[in-house]
């Protein structure tokens, strides 16, 4: 006798997560959006690889940052490469940006993507290990006009989709006003190390500003008092502040000032800001996402020295807020046909006639291996059919076709010859009556 084989259950790795067929009306309204932002905006979009060297992230995102450090997934490819799943895609894009020769565009090179990201980070509502970000970048234009454009692309994005929205912005300053604002914040927590958590004593020497948004309720208190970086920006950083904020008045943007925007990223500069949605019930901000200049990055991996800003904003983050706050989706096109069949003749011709319609340009669909009517109307009510073609052995002797309107219940026997030609007269008309309606 053969031993019964143990059935292994195979599960998704965990932080990883499916997208299934109900949510994917979100996934499309989100897409719809984005890609109409950039086209209204003038962004062209890139796709870069997964995989890249993991030395591009070391040397933009940081050695000493969490995301480097300890949520990387990194590998050595068979060929010995040591290569990671992108953590980001900015570094991605400047990378492609150098390589592509797109310097010698017309400046700024505006570009967008939407795509998954990868973090081993800890697993918990919202915090997947694969996420999708979509993001915009500019890329050689330091004009704060371009700092506002991007932050107020940001901003009603997410208000289009219907969220509550906030930015918080804050300028970390220009390198040489970093680098001095480091030092005084170094000679800050000096004499409060002991104070700190085990992470940010580790981040005081390596990644100092860090502190200033750490989430520990010690640190948190620390940093209420610590000097301000506007107090520290050069003349240059504090003017193209003001004039990013002056841009932010003039399109009413609700923003406000907050000096603990830092982001954690080596490669900011200047104009930082996050986007918070703020319905939630429990009156916490959510992070949907946030954005900076990154001025030295195009530089730091080789290139000419090259002015940049962009933003990126988690998908799955701004899934939940819009399933939380109970946004009303727009459910889109239905189907204009849904065709029910009664016994296996008519089922046979219902397929043909489902490619014709379908080739004629008709959106068309059915359930062929249902029998019964009832089952079959069911559906097409589900499906959103605006109309149902029904044929059985009756209509295939005669050579006609029953049409029902699926609103008012009316059916009605039709020529099959000209089946089109009823059923987008039946369709037109349904269009008129429904801008009266509008109207
Ligand atoms: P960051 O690149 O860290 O600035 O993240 C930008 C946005 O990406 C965040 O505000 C989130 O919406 C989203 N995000 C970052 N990490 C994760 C994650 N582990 N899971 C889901 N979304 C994330």
């Amino acid at each position: 006798m053969v031993a019964k084989k143990k059935k292994v259950k195979v599960q998704l790795v965990k932080g990883m997560k499916d997208i299934l067929p109900d949510e994917q009306l979100y996934w499309n309204i989100i897409r719809e959006k984005v890609e109409n932002f950039a086209r209204n905006y003038g962004f062209s979009r890139i796709d870069t690889p997964i995989v890249e060297f993991t030395n591009l992230f070391k040397r933009t995102v940081g050695e000493d940052t969490d995301v480097v450090s300890k949520e990387m997934y990194s590998f050595v490819s068979q060929g010995g490469d040591k290569l990671s799943l992108r953590p980001e895609n900015t570094a991605s894009v400047v990378r492609s940006y150098i390589e592509h020769g797109m310097l010698n565009l017309p400046q700024p090179v505006k570009l967008f993507y939407i795509g998954p990201q990868f973090r081993h980070d800890n697993p918990q509502a919202g915090r997947y290990r694969q996420f999708w970000q979509f993001g915009f970048e500019a890329i050689g234009d330091d004009d704060p006009v371009i700092d506002a454009q991007m932050i107020a692309i940001s901003y009603f994005i997410l208000k289009d989709l219907g969220l509550d929205i906030e930015i918080q912005v804050n300028s970390v300053g220009d390198s040489i006003s970093r680098t001095e604002y480091i030092k005084v914040l170094k000679k800050y927590y000096q004499d409060k190390k002991k104070s700190l958590c085990k992470d940010c004593s580790l981040r005081l020497n390596k990644n100092t500003l860090r502190l200033l948004d750490c989430k520990n309720k010690k640190c948190q208190e620390l940093s209420e008092e610590t000097p301000q970086m506007v107090d520290h920006l050069s003349e240059d950083s504090k003017e193209h502040f003001m004039a990013v904020l002056e841009y932010l008045d003039e399109l009413d943007i609700k923003y406000s000032l907050n000096p603990k925007i830092v982001r954690g990223l080596d490669y900011y500069t200047r104009t930082a800001w996050e986007i918070f949605e703020c319905s939630s019930k429990d009156g916490k901000l959510n992070a949907l996402g946030g954005g900076g200049r990154y001025d030295n990055l195009v530089d730091m991996l080789g290139g000419r020295e090259t002015p940049a800003i962009g933003f990126a904003i988690g998908v799955e983050r701004v899934i939940m807020k819009m399933q939380e706050a109970k946004v009303e989706l727009d459910k889109g096109k239905k189907f204009d046909i849904y065709i029910a069949q009664l016994g296996i003749e008519a089922r046979k011709k219902a397929m043909h006639l489902f490619e014709e319609l379908r080739l004629a340009g008709f959106s068309v669909t059915e359930n062929m291996s249902k029998k019964g009517l009832r089952d079959q109307l069911e559906m097409a009510n589900k499906k959103g059919a605006v109309f149902t073609l029904i044929m059985g052995q009756k209509e295939i002797a005669d050579e006609t076709i029953l049409i029902r309107d699926m609103e008012s219940g009316v059916q009605e026997i039709v020529d099959y010859k000209k089946i089109k030609s009823e059923i987008r007269k039946r369709l037109d008309k349904n269009i008129t009556k429904n801008l009266k309606l509008k109207k």
